[in-house]
């Protein structure tokens, strides 16, 4: 079982059960990929097999291999149908992650109208940084994030501009799927997504509170 950890190096006390993603929460990444705006968010989850440590190097797939940063969200109180209210009370940390995404496949799966699983939530599918203990004095809607791929600047985000903002995403989702205390929320992901290649180094922020240096290395390593 993995258990997600404060940047202090402290783990959380419950196990990641689940890690739910939502899917073309900010325009210009939809259109980037030639996908509609959608009405609603477009929800998927990733199994706690999929969770890996983002510290030191993390393992992808030899080829075929996409990125997506985004912001993490660690849920500290179960959330069954909860009010925008109990949401915020029960936000534990932020922090940053990578849903990788086998695209070619995924667009394969697209066509056929089949689910994304075989492409999104594969061993080792979400690296996932250490988290910031959240406290009201971090205004959700203004988090800036951005994700460096040797020395190159890749994707830069603001929550400000997620269709769906961090609170009501998560309510959402708590009518659909009960989150456990321990589980994470990705929010998904700004434009600028791309092929991660073996040997790639990268660095993640979040806000100026947060950098993550690691690097992608083959399975066989
Ligand atoms: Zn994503």
């Amino acid at each position: 079982m993995f258990h997600a950890s404060y940047i202090s190096g402290k783990p959380f006390e419950n196990p990641i059960t689940k890690v739910v993603c939502v899917g073309r929460n900010y325009a210009e990444h939809a259109r980037e990929l030639n996908n509609p705006v959608p009405d609603t968010p477009i929800l998927f989850v990733k199994p706690e097999t999929s969770v890996v440590s983002l510290e030191d190097s993390f393992s992808i797939p030899e080829s075929d291999c996409h990125y997506e940063s985004e912001i993490a969200i660690l849920i500290g109180k179960e959330l069954t149908n909860a009010s925008l209210d109990q949401v915020e009370a029960s936000i534990s940390g932020l922090g940053i992650a990578l849903d990788l995404t086998k695209r070619g496949l995924q667009s394969e799966l697209k066509k056929k109208s089949h689910p994304w699983e075989l492409a999104k939530a594969f061993d080792g599918a979400c690296p996932l940084s250490g988290f910031i203990p959240y406290s009201d004095s971090i205004s959700l809607t203004n988090l800036s994030f951005s994700l460096e791929i040797n020395g190159e600047t890749r994707q830069e985000g603001l929550s400000g501009d997620m269709i769906t903002p961090i609170i009501p995403l998560i309510a959402y989702i708590s009518q659909h799927f009960t989150l456990r205390s321990g589980d994470v929320v990705l929010t998904g992901t700004p434009k600028g997504v791309g092929t991660l290649k073996i040997n790639d180094e990268i660095v993640l922020t979040l806000l100026d509170q947060l950098v993550v240096r690691s690097k992608a290395i083959s399975r066989k390593q």
